[in-house]
């Protein structure tokens, strides 16, 4: 009987761990990856600032799902079969100990990318995978088998995993469109805010642990840690928006107005009310910040709201209480384009989630044909939730053969 074959395209994380466990499940079956380029697993090797943040200890998967502006739904799926308790059984069965750090991210004891690097490639060489360098696929057609067609080859298999990643440009996805594949609008996702000349930008380095940033005019709405950079607004407040509302920043070209309220969980009037509370105090206003604002944004905040510095509690007036309230709880800036987050940045955007089996994996257009990792219109923020998706994703594809 003639051997099957298993044909992986893309090594990249997803790629070699729909491969390992494609060769795990079916020891039988001849297992190859086709990479376009000379270099394997290349982000992950830049990975988590070279320490690849692999996963996240989230181990609820309702609570996990909410890390991903696209593919919350689908990904219940998916988790339900391999979830972050059996990513981290799986590093650890072969060798590899993860730790959690303080905010949650799961990155290898070592530190090192390479740990991963070492291990998926010492397990493809196991398990007789066979990885093929500068192979870009360029078609995928159908016979009597799957043939797949690159510059220089003809390849036909029983199965293939498309894990080819995430691409700014839609050209990149052609092949997958010829066979009636939707590929949903592709826009960056996670980035830093730049905004227009601001002297908070003088600020820089200093953060708010518990802001609120939303997207003026939008339903959009992000709490937590904000940070003032050189050139605007960073902080994993201000990815996750950038996350959550990849496109309609998009849709403004990356010009629009956000607006921070510096003090979460009170609204402008009970800001204004617990100011009045202190209006009995004596010392320097700007000498007794509240709210856990550290005090030279404290400081920039009055004087945005026209409060002298040299004003003690005792002599503010009401019309400059309100001012204060205002501005700490809608400071508005204007964004004037984004920056990458050096630490990790994905694109949302991929393959229709509609067009995907998610018990599966399996394309419901074209059978034998499965996709994982960021092809498909699935990202999540920053944290390890990326790695995730593409660990689980290429588990369940690499299931059935
Ligand atoms: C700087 C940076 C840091 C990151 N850090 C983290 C982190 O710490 N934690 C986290 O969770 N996520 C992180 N991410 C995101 C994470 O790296 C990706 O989500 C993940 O790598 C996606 O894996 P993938 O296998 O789907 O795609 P990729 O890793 O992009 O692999 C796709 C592979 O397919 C190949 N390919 C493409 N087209 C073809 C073709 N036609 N034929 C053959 N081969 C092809 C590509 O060359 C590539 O090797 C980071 C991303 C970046 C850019």
């Amino acid at each position: 009987m003639q051997e099957k074959k298993i044909f992986v395209i893309g090594g990249g994380a997803s790629g070699f761990f729909a491969a390992i466990n494609s060769a795990i499940n079916f020891p039988d079956c001849k297992v190859v990856i086709l990479e376009k380029t000379n270099n394997l697993l290349s982000k992950v090797k830049i990975s988590g600032g070279g320490r690849c943040n692999v996963s996240n200890n989230t181990f609820d998967n309702s609570e996990l799902v909410k890390y991903y502006p696209r593919g919350e739904k689908e990904l219940r799926q998916v988790f339900s079969q391999f979830s972050v308790t059996d990513t981290i059984k799986w590093f650890n069965d072969r060798g590899v100990k993860l730790k959690t750090e303080s905010d949650g991210r799961v990155f290898p004891e070592s530190n090192l990318s390479k740990t991963i690097i070492d291990l998926f490639l010492s397990e493809a060489k196991k398990r007789n995978i066979e990885i093929k360098l500068n192979e870009e696929v360029l078609s995928i057609k159908k016979s009597e088998k799957l043939i797949l067609t690159t510059k220089k080859n003809k390849f036909t298999t029983d199965k293939v995993i498309c894990c080819v990643g995430g691409f700014h440009q839609s050209k990149y996805y052609e092949f997958l469109k010829i066979l009636g594949h939707t590929v949903t609008e592709i826009v960056p996702s996670l980035f830093t805010l730049n905004i227009k000349k601001d002297e908070i930008t003088n600020l820089m380095g200093l953060s708010v642990k518990n802001g609120v940033i939303k997207i003026v005019g939008t339903k959009f709405k992000i709490e937590g840690a904000i940070l003032i950079t050189h050139w605007g607004f960073s902080g994993p407040a201000v990815l996750k928006l950038s996350a959550f509302a990849a496109y309609e920043f998009f849709k403004s070209n990356y010009n629009l107005n956000v607006s921070i309220s510096w003090v979460n969980n009170l609204n402008v009037e009970e800001i204004a009310q617990k100011l009045k509370s202190f209006s009995a105090e004596k010392q320097l206003i700007a000498n007794s910040p509240k709210f856990e604002i550290p005090k030279r944004l404290w400081e920039y905040l009055l004087v945005k709201s026209g409060i002298n510095l040299k004003k003690h509690w005792n002599e503010i007036s009401k019309k400059e209480i309100n001012n204060f309230a205002k501005n700490l709880f809608d400071d508005v800036y204007y964004v004037l384009g984004k920056t990458k987050f050096k630490e990790e940045f994905v694109t949302a955007g991929g393959v229709s989630l509609k067009e995907i089996n998610f018990k599966t994996m399996e394309s419901k257009i074209f059978s034998g044909l499965y996709f994982c990792g960021e092809v498909i219109n699935v990202d999540g923020i920053t944290g390890g939730f990326n790695f995730q998706n593409a660990w689980s994703t290429a588990w369940v594809a690499a299931k059935n053969n």
